[in-house]
């Protein structure tokens, strides 16, 4: 988008990509489908010291902008209900194909399988090294992302080399990523996936509650709704809190009404196991935990069960804790938190506050998005900024 914003506006550019071929992310994004964009879009899907970074390059990017700018590229959307959007083909090729041609029809020089290894100034030029030699610039754009997804090319140079300009980094995190759980039960339930409510407690407090799917794994829990919370519970154990996370298996009813369906339920069903009756409505293997960690007899009839037992059984249903003891890791990350200090950048038109010439753009900058096209609607928005302002 930088290198495509700067060609149109006149300059000579030169695009250098360490992987064989741009755009790795683009193609392994939104599970091959690309989540591209949101319309929705504004500071509060952000985190980072500052989010209102995001506000003017996201208001310069409006949706309707993008739109157009899209089929300046021959690119159609599919806008769904939710503000997510996708191109109409389904296929994340497609973003690429059409990026990827523009940029050439614009002029940009791409030079692939070149890594560059060191960004210095002399007087007022930028020299950029890489194996296969070194090149002079009026200005750089450092777009070299963040550290999460390794396998697909990220490196995190681009931290080092602001930093080598004086630049601030802000302290790197694994975010949109599982975690991973200390508990007796969770590898145990391996493979189990279901609809449940998950809170995030943050040094005993709640700080966040999402629905949606999870999926316990033999290192701890995945799923759209840990992705979901994964970003607070990061920065947390980052910065030494303890985290740990509350499941409710049963969101669809509040802690009365559970207690009353359980009760009928196994009223009507006397000499059923407790085991059994639970299995009419939970996950067959959360059964066998929750009633081991409630200390309850899976065999005992159901009439038997007294009505604390029920009352603790109701709890633990809707209020199942795990500690959180780390994340899976940078490799199986979408994205990352942190990265160079927003305050050292100014976001009208990305260039550094620091050094005249040199310029940000995504997520090598101190901002990370919620799922959902947060992350590529910043790198869009402040790419295109960034080339914009480069080519003046
Ligand atoms: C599996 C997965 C799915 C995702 N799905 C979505 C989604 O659906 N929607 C969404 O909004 N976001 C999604 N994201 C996040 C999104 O891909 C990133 O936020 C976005 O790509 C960031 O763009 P960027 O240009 O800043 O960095 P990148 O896209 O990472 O581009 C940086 C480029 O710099 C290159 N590079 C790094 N160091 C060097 C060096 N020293 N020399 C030369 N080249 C170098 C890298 O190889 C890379 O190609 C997903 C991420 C992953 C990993």
């Amino acid at each position: 988008m930088a290198a495509l914003s700067a060609a149109r506006a006149g300059a000579s550019v030169t695009l250098y990509e360490h992987n064989a071929a741009v755009g790795k992310k683009i193609l392994a994004s939104g599970n091959g489908r690309c989540n591209i964009i949101n319309t929705t879009a504004s500071a509060d899907d952000y985190a980072g010291n500052d989010p209102h970074f995001v506000t003017y390059p996201l208001k310069q990017l409006s949706f309707g902008y993008f739109q157009t700018f899209c089929h300046s590229i021959g690119l159609v959307l599919d806008i769904k209900d939710d503000g997510r959007c996708y191109p109409l083909s389904n296929e994340a090729k497609s973003v690429l194909l059409a990026l990827k041609s523009a940029v050439a029809e614009a002029g940009v020089s791409v030079l692939t399988d070149t890594e560059v290894t060191s960004v210095t100034k002399k007087d007022t030029h930028f020299i950029v090294e890489t194996a296969q030699g070194t090149k002079r610039f009026d200005r750089v754009l450092i777009a070299t992302g963040s550290e999460a997804a390794p396998q697909l090319g990220a490196t995190g140079d681009g931290y080092r080399f602001a930093a080598a300009f004086g630049h601030e980094i802000v302290p790197t995190y694994p975010s949109l990523v599982q975690l991973h759980l200390h508990s007796k039960y969770h590898h145990k339930m391996a493979g189990v996936k279901t609809h449940a409510e998950i809170s995030l407690i943050i040094d005993g407090k709640q700080r966040e509650k999402v629905q949606g799917d999870i999926l316990f794994a033999a290192y701890g829990i995945s799923g759209l709704a840990i992705l979901d919370i994964s970003q607070k519970a990061s920065h947390a154990l980052l910065n030494h809190h303890k985290v740990a996370i509350s499941i409710n298996l049963l969101p669809r009813y509040e802690r009365q009404e559970l207690h009353n369906v359980l009760e009928k339920l196994f009223a009507s069903v006397p000499r059923h196991s407790i085991e059994t009756v639970l299995c009419g409505l939970l996950p067959a293997k959360t059964v066998t935990y929750l009633l081991d960690e409630a200390a309850i007899l899976p065999s005992s009839p159901a009439a038997d069960l007294s009505i604390k037992d029920l009352k603790k059984l109701v709890h633990l249903i809707q209020d199942w804790r795990f500690e959180v003891s780390d994340t899976h890791g940078f490799k199986h990350a979408e994205v990352s938190g942190g990265g160079v200090a927003t305050t050292q950048v100014n976001n009208k038109t990305m260039e550094s506050k620091l050094i005249q010439g040199l310029y940000f753009a995504g997520e090598v900058l101190d901002i990370v998005g919620k799922r959902g096209g947060y992350n590529f609607h910043f790198a869009w928005a402040s790419g295109m900024i960034a080339g914009k302002e480069m080519a003046k």
